[in-house]
């Protein structure tokens, strides 16, 4: 027996309060949740409606839109009734800025998470001399940005809604930048002050996310978080993201690195992965790192080997085929191998495997027990028929 099944192989994860936004719940042990943002203008009802239903239906399971004016908050209404009307309630979540208040009670009303930056709370005078604050001048601001926050979260405690405070390392207030520095620390701190003013009204439904562009950087902001929470006997959820990350293959990766990372270490409850390309091609980079860590699993694993000189067939090609022919089955695990030079038990104890014999044949697996060999072109037909036979197939939709 391998010793691996003798190891718990799952992730634990950091306990975390269950926060509701609309019909979906971040933290309390749940699956971790996938979000992304639409593009549109929140005045284009239709185009908003049409974008938000586009991403829900590919797995994103909240959905974020910009609301810059009174008029984009009203829009809201309109574009949440809508979706209600010609599809389903989506969770949606609205940014707010300090100096909007007015639309910010506006937004609360139509969306289900309001998500402020601690950073564009500023109330301080810019410091050229970038001086330190005194505990005096630091308090008073911090008095201020109490009577502003106050409306928003009594409104949002009394609706039971949540609220996201996002800290950014780009956008960190003067007062926090020259305190604390340009730092992971600075960023935590922010966080805390927006936190125990929101306990302080009693109002706990908060999702925090403090994100960076520098994978380093958003790591140690989120580990330091965590254990500044622990410390502190607070169990709210993060939300996960490298901000900026960019586009192609090194966003994914910088993407990865940094929100597969705090995950593996059981941090985190949400992500988004912001690439600077449609939104739509969000949504699988994370299911893909979600699965990957054996977090959730919403798609076949497949385990193939890299080929070599001993390969039967085009792995490339067949690999190509096989998922074609499966990739809409859920929760199966396939294994491609272009030999069986090593045992069965190289293919991770995959549910199925499909195998190079001898040249033109291949052997099809049920677990570790050949089942079947048929000439290679019957391969893929043959390994439909064996799921088939399993009860495990569906037919694609
Ligand atoms: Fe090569 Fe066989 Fe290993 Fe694939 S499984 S890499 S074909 S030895």
């Amino acid at each position: 027996a391998s010793p691996l099944e003798h190891v718990d192989t799952t992730i634990p994860r950091r306990k975390t309060r269950a926060v509701p936004v609309g019909n979906i719940t971040i933290g309390g042990g749940q699956p971790v949740v996938v979000q992304s943002m639409i593009n549109e203008d929140t005045l284009d009802i239709e185009g908003s409606v049409a974008a938000i239903r586009r991403l829900h239906e590919l797995g994103c399971e909240i959905v974020r839109v910009t609301v810059p004016s009174m008029g984009h908050a009203k829009a809201l209404a309109e574009i949440r009734q809508k979706l209600i009307d010609t599809y389903q309630a989506v969770p949606l979540v609205a940014d707010v800025h300090h100096n909007g208040m007015k639309i910010a009670l506006e937004v609360a009303k139509h969306v289900d998470k309001v998500r402020i930056n601690p950073g564009l709370y500023v109330f301080e005078k810019p410091r050229s001399d970038r001086t330190e604050f005194t505990q005096a001048e630091f308090d008073d601001v911090g008095n201020k940005i109490r009577e502003t926050l106050e409306p928003l979260v009594i409104s949002l405690r009394d609706q039971n809604k949540a609220m996201r405070i996002g800290v950014n390392h780009g956008s960190l207030a003067e007062r926090m930048l020259f305190t604390y520095g340009d730092t992971p620390e600075g960023m935590v701190e922010s966080a805390l002050e927006f936190i125990r003013i929101c306990e302080s009204l009693d109002f706990r439904n908060l999702v925090i996310s403090l994100k960076a562009s520098r994978v380093p950087v958003m790591l140690a902001a989120y580990r330091l978080m965590a254990k500044r929470m622990d410390a502190e006997g607070m169990d709210y959820p993060l939300h996960l993201g490298v901000t900026e990350a960019g586009d192609g293959e090194y966003g994914r990766i910088k993407s990865t690195a940094g929100i597969g990372t705090l995950l593996a270490e059981g941090i985190g409850d949400t992500l988004r992965v912001s690439l600077t390309e449609a939104p739509e091609k969000e949504i699988p980079v994370c299911y893909s790192i979600l699965q990957a860590l054996g977090l959730r699993k919403t798609m076949v694993e497949y385990v193939a080997c890299p080929s070599c000189g001993r390969t039967l067939f085009n792995l490339e090609e067949v690999l190509h085929k096989v998922r074609e022919a499966t990739n809409h089955l859920t929760g199966l695990d396939i294994a491609v191998m272009g030999c069986i030079v090593n045992g069965p038990g190289e293919m991770a104890d995959a549910d199925y495997g499909y195998v190079g014999k001898q040249p033109g044949y291949i052997s099809l697996y049920r677990g570790r027990d050949e089942v079947n060999k048929v000439p290679e072109d019957q391969g893929v037909a043959a390994l439909i028929d064996l799921i088939k036979s399993d009860d495990r197939w569906v037919d694609p939709e």
